[in-house]
């Protein structure tokens, strides 16, 4: 079947625009406990739970639509991350949203998969909006110190236009559109709470990467190198927390990596593991 590139959905007043833009993946052997470390007998164990090598992820971004405005929720790989993803601008197209319209573009983190797209070989993609960034993801990433330049090379041409913000938990964008903090797959991830009618909607970034594997094993996480106990600690404790949260509440979960369409709801299994459960 044909992979679709585009899904809406309504949210209360609101239209949220699933697009897709690609898949990434990983060696599932990077799905760690705070004890395992990427060692072999982590590998091995992946391997016989999952029998894959790899783990496969959707790339999302999502449009909210006020009504007023249209807000982008993360803007995809662009050109970062090679040819699986930077579908998301083409997509944006099918599904009818011209990037002209787009006033605010909000990053759950700056790791490539989620910020890449947000500019095309130096250009900006997004003509009118403003680029919203966490306060410490931007501080930490932006360190002399810190050699990840990718970032630089996307955010710059809006740094030159003075169309960069930062962001802090509890900031809102737009009406009932709001900034949440969950760190722990970076400094500063954030989530975006959305609001209309008394209907709401976690985006909650990248609490999890695989669906499947670490609904059922919570206790484990995505670290692709230099592993570091205390912040797959960290990692971990955020997942467990929101796991437990939006299986209680009910929350709808609207994820840049959950299957197409990337909404959903966490369902707890008596076991304490959990379930994703597709919204309809
Ligand atoms: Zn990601």
């Amino acid at each position: 079947m044909a992979q679709k590139q585009y899904a809406t959905r309504s949210l209360g007043e609101y239209t949220v625009t699933t697009v897709y833009d690609g898949f990434a993946l990983a060696p599932a052997a990077t799905l760690v406990t705070e004890d395992t470390g990427l060692n072999l007998a982590n590998q091995w164990h992946v391997f016989r739970q999952t029998r894959k090598l790899l783990m496969r992820a959707d790339v999302l971004m999502f449009v909210v639509d006020t009504g007023d405005e249209r807000v982008l929720i993360d803007a995809g790989a662009g050109r970062l991350l090679g040819p699986t993803m930077g579908s998301g601008l083409k997509n944006l197209a099918a599904a009818g949203h011209d990037p002209a319209d787009i006033t605010k573009i909000l990053i759950s983190h700056p790791h490539p998969d989620h910020i890449g797209g947000i500019s095309v070989r130096g250009q900006i993609a997004y003509p009118n909006a403003h680029v919203y960034v966490e306060a410490d993801d931007h501080a930490y990433w932006t360190a002399p110190e810190n050699t990840y330049r990718k970032l630089g090379e996307v955010l710059a041409p809006y740094v030159s236009l003075g169309r960069v913000q930062l962001f802090r938990a509890g900031d809102e964008f737009a009406k009932g559109v709001r900034a949440v903090a969950l760190p722990g797959h970076t400094v500063g991830h954030a989530g975006f709470e959305v609001q209309s009618l008394g209907q709401s909607a976690l985006f909650w970034g990248d609490i999890i990467h695989d669906y499947t594997y670490q609904l059922a094993h919570p206790d484990r996480t995505l670290v692709l190198r230099d592993f570091d106990k205390t912040r797959v600690a960290e990692e971990v404790a955020m997942q467990q927390k929101m796991l437990a949260e939006v299986s209680a509440s009910h929350l709808l979960v609207i994820a840049p990596h959950a299957p197409f369409p990337g909404a959903g709801y966490v369902d707890a299994n008596p076991d304490g593991t959990y379930a994703w459960r597709q919204a309809a």
